[in-house]
């Protein structure tokens, strides 16, 4: 049973609210953040986890609502986990191509035993701003970097992660099945066994 009949999302992306109220279902009504404040908090945390939370709870502060919140990004085991929490701006801000050439440049000597990497997606739900016991669910997806882009698909780092469970880039993967096997896919199935849904 949900425990609550609204929620908050975190995000002022209206394809994640979309793809979210998808699969939750309608279980609970799930509202823009944006409805309620274009002030974006500064993630200062160290881990996509703490980032999360913290949004989740900014967001539910402002609402007076229960609150969800995202942080993903790609982390490179040859990288110490990096660009991890700041994949997004990798580049200093110049967008996902330029993150691309930056990742294979960085990692243009590493032997492909040594090119391991995830994608990672941290769910953070908060009931209230002050929550003690946020519910958190982390979704990981294990593939590799190749050392040259492949596919059209997706978004971000997609065409440099090689999926071995597929033999291809997840560029190469149509949208659906992408969202079957992802990171993101892979924490929202967490998140909805947690909450009985
Ligand atoms: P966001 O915070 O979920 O928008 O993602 C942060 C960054 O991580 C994105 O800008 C991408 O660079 C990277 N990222 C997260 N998820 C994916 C994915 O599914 N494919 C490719 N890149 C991703």
């Amino acid at each position: 049973m949900m425990p609550f009949s609204e929620l908050v999302l975190a995000s002022h992306n209206a394809g994640k609210l979309k793809e979210l109220q998808a699969m939750l279902g309608d279980a609970v009504r799930v509202r823009s953040v944006a409805e309620f404040s274009t002030v974006e908090p500064e993630e200062t945390g160290l881990s996509f986890v703490e980032n999360a939370i913290l949004k989740a709870r900014n967001a539910a502060r402002i609402s007076g609502l229960p609150a969800l919140a995202d942080d993903s990004g790609l982390a490179v085991d040859a990288l110490g986990g990096a660009p991890g929490i700041y994949s997004a701006r990798y580049a200093d801000g110049q967008g996902d191509a330029a993150n691309n050439a930056k990742l294979l440049d960085v990692l243009r000597e590493v032997p492909d035993a040594e090119r391991g990497a995830q994608f990672v997606c941290a769910l953070a739900l908060v009931r209230h701003a002050d929550d003690p016991l946020p519910i958190i669910c982390e979704g990981l997806w294990h593939g590799r970097i190749l050392h040259a882009a492949r596919g059209e698909h997706g978004f971000g780092y997609d065409p440099l992660f090689w999926v071995p469970e597929c033999d291809c880039s997840s560029a190469e993967l149509p949208a659906a099945q992408k969202n079957q096997l992802s990171h993101r896919a892979r924490a929202m199935a967490l998140l909805k066994q947690r909450l009985g849904i």
